[in-house]
């Protein structure tokens, strides 16, 4: 593959991410989410870096995430944060020992029909207010007698979901909180309720058994406002293409698609090898900041398939050949991300296979393409 497209991916700073979110949560365990393909990342090569530092476990969305770790020969924990959908999908759980999330009774009453024999690794979800997945607070006596009479399961815990955590003055999230405490008061199993905007905005979220961050890891930050050099995590993917044109229109020139961007003034514009079948989104047109050998521009017009047209008149010194960053350390993707009305999650996720991936350790040598 040509390296039109490359994302660079620093497993270094995936580290050092992991070692951040210890910092803020002592003494819980860390089951990192790798879901959605790590966010984008690579879920193998993101799950291996997080396995050798010690992560104790990994989290995905659905079966089909974990047996890929398997098949890779990750050995860590995993969870299934969706549960299981079918008998099927439960033996495979079972035989793959992956840990079931658990969200509702017709679950419960799969699993209970499965042979004894098998293996179970169970969490129980509660509703605390997000209401999307989960149990009722109220089902809380039914689900400890579930445990009583299942006693081959191995029980993994209690978790709940924060629907505002992201959002410092809304005390939603101080009463979802509260809320799982209180139906769980005095009841054995672990407890766990922080994704990344939990650690980093609630600390009694934060203290718990175990702690799930998912972007944070990606050096991105959930917070507002915030990007995650401010929160003292490092990105982990520089995204980058090249400047393939440079061409310089009078004044009332139209570029791109539909003359949608009109030259104010008599001016250059650069072409960049990238567009939205990279993963570059199209509400991205005119405006969104860019660096071109390290020189700030904006993208002028409609971003069409496999290319930008970008007003180079802050970047005089760009040249054909130079690098384009649409997001890394130095131009964080929250921003482009802000500028697109989307989240860093989202512009992860959305990076196609035409993105030539490279592996780069900055602390040693290591080097692989995936
Ligand atoms: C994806 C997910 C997480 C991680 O969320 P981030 O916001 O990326 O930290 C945690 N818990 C659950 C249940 C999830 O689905």
């Amino acid at each position: 593959m040509s390296d039109r497209v490359t994302a660079t991916v620093d497993l270094a700073a995936i580290r050092h991410n992991l070692r951040q979110v210890r910092r803020r949560a002592p003494g819980a365990r860390v089951m990192a989410a790798v879901k959605a393909d790590a966010y984008g990342h690579g879920a193998v090569p993101v799950a291996r870096t997080l396995e050798a530092a010690g992560v104790d476990a990994l989290a995905v969305a659905c079966i089909e995430e974990a047996l890929t770790l398997r098949e890779a020969h990750i050995r860590t924990p995993i969870t299934l944060l969706e549960g299981i959908l079918s008998a099927e999908e439960a033996n495979l759980a079972a035989y793959e020992r992956l840990q079931i999330v658990l969200n509702d009774f017709w679950q419960v009453q799969l699993l209970e029909s499965m042979p004894a024999s098998a293996s179970l690794q169970v969490w129980f979800k509660l509703d605390s207010g997000m209401h999307r997945l989960g149990f009722p607070l109220s089902a809380v006596p039914r689900l400890s007698a579930v445990l009583e009479r299942n006693p081959g399961w191995q029980f993994c815990g209690w978790m709940t979901h924060l629907a505002c955590a992201d959002e410092m003055d809304n005390p939603m999230t101080q009463r979802q909180i509260e809320d799982f405490d209180a139906a769980l008061l005095g009841l054995p199993g672990a407890r766990s309720i922080a994704n990344s905007a939990g650690l980093l905005g609630w600390p009694s979220a934060a203290q718990r058994d175990w702690v799930r961050p998912g972007l944070a890891l990606y050096g991105a930050s959930p917070l507002p406002g915030k990007v995650g050099l401010d929160l003292g995590l490092q990105p982990v993917l520089t995204l980058t293409s090249r400047l393939i044109a440079r061409r310089d229109y009078e004044a009332g020139a139209g570029i791109g698609y539909g003359s949608a961007y009109r030259c104010p003034e008599p001016m250059s514009i650069g072409v960049a090898a990238v567009g939205y079948a990279d993963g570059i989104h199209r509400s991205l047109s005119s405006g969104a900041p860019i660096l071109v050998g390290g020189q700030p521009a904006r993208i002028a017009g409609r971003v069409s398939m496999d290319m930008i047209t970008l007003d180079l008149r802050e970047a005089p010194a760009a040249v054909v050949g130079d690098e384009v960053l649409l997001w890394g350390a130095a131009l964080p993707a929250e921003r482009l991300a802000a500028h697109a009305g989307t989240l860093a999650y989202e512009l992860f996720c959305g990076l196609t296979n035409r993105v030539r991936f490279r592996y780069v350790d900055s602390a040693g040598s290591r080097l692989d393409l995936r």
